[in-house]
């Protein structure tokens, strides 16, 4: 038996912390020791789901539930709904503080999805807080004089690629919809970690340390994470009394403090100024930013409801397009140590990526065949194209009930740790599933006011058109960038089962697939499933994750016809499942945790 029979076996034996433990290890060896003592002032209760994870067992808890990416930021939550908060509550406090302590994942200056069970009404609606384009933006954006485009870096770099940031609207939004608890508290801890200090991470030390000059280039950024000219340590404390101010603005005045009057004329003045490489972004932009409250969109596997979100994301779409087309295949038989059950995950994914590439973008700027893409008639159509032995020697884009089809260029981004998912459940029964970006880790670099600004611009398509035909996602203004979030809510009969989604780019999309499938096929309780190694095909090579057991499958995937790719695979997933109690997972690969009571 391989080491990948004998991790799977044993975590189908219920022997999880074998193969948790050993994603741990291999993954984020920095994590699994350091955690401990970077984490040191944390409470008991955190420590001991921050041991739960590390020993790769779910923590429990009957009436309410947070897991994300820092225990500080748990903890924020944590304490909100101790004292009767609802979940949207305790994602503003979250958020606040991952803005501080995770800065290089999402913040103020980015944008978000947030996916929401309303526990009264028993609906799922979701709220979209992407960035928009600005309004003087145009197609060629990030096109050079001759219209090549431009190289990745030197888009991100700069003013050009920021958005109107969203996240500080949806924050607002959510709790004028779903909150019980005063504002203005919501920010108390954030305010006092950055005024009094906290913690700097191994991961965020790591990060700041490869980033190296690329960090340095705007001074504000420079000086924050470089004080004296040194990268800041794990281990050492760091105080943002910026960051504390602006929040402080926001607790008293609400979002507008942020899109209007003096922390939008500084954004702005960021943006455009921005030396070598300035935007676009105006105070009319800011003004005018809008959160958009759209219908979730579900699709059927096995009984359950995968509920998400639409476009401008690609993730709800195509994760429920992976797991409906999977849906007439009996993953449970064939097991996750089958290299038969890769070949249906692997060419599954590839034709849902075949779709987006082609038909995935902002429906309000772009005509989108958002129904016909997961109509089971269509998806059981596409699901046919599998029965066969091999991996698929082709695949295209199919024809879902819808005939405006468009050419989308491969605009795939590079991708560097970023991005930050939230999984909430609250005592009232509750549910919030929110994955929250700057896009690239540390954004545009450029910084404002003690937070970061995103570059989600960059997740358009550089080139604007492919021989004469217009690319879907290409640049216009106020429009919002396709992205591949996938914040998460699977439902069966009506009621939660699962709440989870993850970082990663567009390898979100299988990240969150395939703990989909661990978890409802192959019987793996949340921590398994999101510790498990990964395996994610998209369009291109079958990405099988580096020093895990998933590699062992290198020859066998290699001899079904695939071009296999052993790499590092940056996934950050936090999920609660809902049943008999609460159990909560927190992916092994980052720092986080899941607390409840
Ligand atoms: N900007 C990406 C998106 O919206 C997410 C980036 C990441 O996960 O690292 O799809």
């Amino acid at each position: 038996m391989n080491r990948l029979l004998l991790s799977l076996g044993l975590a189908m034996l219920a022997a999880a912390p074998a193969l948790a433990q050993d994603a741990a290890d291999s993954v984020a060896p920095e994590a699994a020791t350091e955690d401990a003592e970077a984490f040191a002032s944390i409470s008991e209760p955190a420590r001991k789901a921050l041991e739960a994870r590390q020993s790769g067992v779910p923590t429990e808890a009957q009436d309410w539930m947070v897991a994300a990416a820092n225990p500080l930021a748990v903890e924020a939550g944590a304490r909100v709904l101790r004292e009767g908060g609802t979940a949207a509550d305790a994602m503003v406090a979250v958020q606040a503080v991952l803005g501080l302590v995770e800065p290089q994942s999402s913040g103020l200056g980015g944008g978000a999805f947030l996916v929401w069970y309303d526990a009264e009404s028993g609906e799922i609606t979701t709220l979209d807080g992407r960035e928009t384009a600005p309004l003087d933006a145009n197609p060629r954006l990030f096109q050079d004089e001759a219209g090549e485009p431009l190289k990745f870096f030197d888009a991100v770099v700069g003013g050009l690629s920021v958005g109107t940031p969203g996240t500080p609207r949806l924050m607002e939004a959510a709790h004028e919809r779903w909150g019980s608890a005063d504002w203005s508290g919501l920010f108390d801890e954030a305010i006092a970690l950055a005024e009094d200090g906290f913690t700097v991470s191994p991961r965020l030390a790591g990060l700041v340390a490869e980033e190296g000059e690329r960090l340095q280039t705007f001074p504000a950024t420079a000086a924050y994470f470089f004080p004296d000219g040194a990268a800041i340590e794990a281990g050492s404390r760091l105080t943002n009394p910026d960051y504390a101010a602006t929040l402080r603005s926001i607790a008293s005045e609400g979002a507008d403090a942020f899109y209007t009057g003096e922390i939008a004329l500084d954004i702005v003045a960021a943006v455009q100024g921005a030396e070598g490489n300035p935007g676009k972004l105006s105070t009319l932009d800011l003004m005018r930013y809008r959160v958009v409250e759209r219908p979730a969109v579900c699709a059927a596997f096995r009984a359950h409801e995968v509920c998400g979100m639409g476009p401008p994301s690609s993730g709800a779409l195509t994760v429920g397009q992976i797991l409906g087309m999977l849906d007439s295949y009996d993953l449970a038989a064939l097991g996750p140590e089958s290299p038969e059950a890769w070949r249906l995950i692997g060419d599954a994914s590839r034709l849902a990526f075949a779709d987006r590439d082609r038909y995935m973008a902002d429906s309000d700027f772009v005509p989108m065949p958002v129904k016909g893409l997961v109509a089971p008639d269509y998806l059981a159509s596409r699901a046919e194209l599998l029965a066969g032995d091999d991996a698929l020697p082709e695949v295209a884009a199919g024809n879902p009930a819808w005939d405006h089809a468009m050419l989308l260029a491969d605009d795939e981004s590079i991708e560097l740790p970023s991005t930050s998912h939230i999984s909430i459940v609250d005592a009232q029964g509750n549910a919030l599933s929110m994955t929250t970006t700057i896009e690239n880790g540390f954004g545009s670099r450029v910084m404002a006011r003690g937070f970061l600004l995103n570059n989600e611009l960059t997740d358009f398509s550089f080139r604007s058109q492919s021989d004469g035909v217009p690319i879907a996602n290409r640049v216009e203004p106020g429009k919002r960038p396709r992205s591949s979030m996938s914040p998460t809510i699977v439902t069966r009969d009506g009621a939660p089962v699962l709440v989870i989604g993850s970082p990663g780019g567009s390898r979100i999309i299988g990240y969150v697939a395939q703990a989909i499938v661990a978890h409802i096929d192959w019987g793996m309780d949340v921590q398994q499933a999101v510790a498990m190694p990964h395996f994610v095909n998209r369009f291109g090579t079958y990405d099988l994750e580096e020093g895990t057991p998933a590699a062992d499958l290198e020859t066998p995937l290699t001899e079904l016809g695939y071009e296999v790719s052993v790499r590092e695979l940056n996934s950050g997933l936090h999920a609660i499942a809902v049943g008999d109690g609460l159990k909560g997972g927190a992916d092994p690969r980052r720092e986080g945790i899941a607390l409840g009571e």
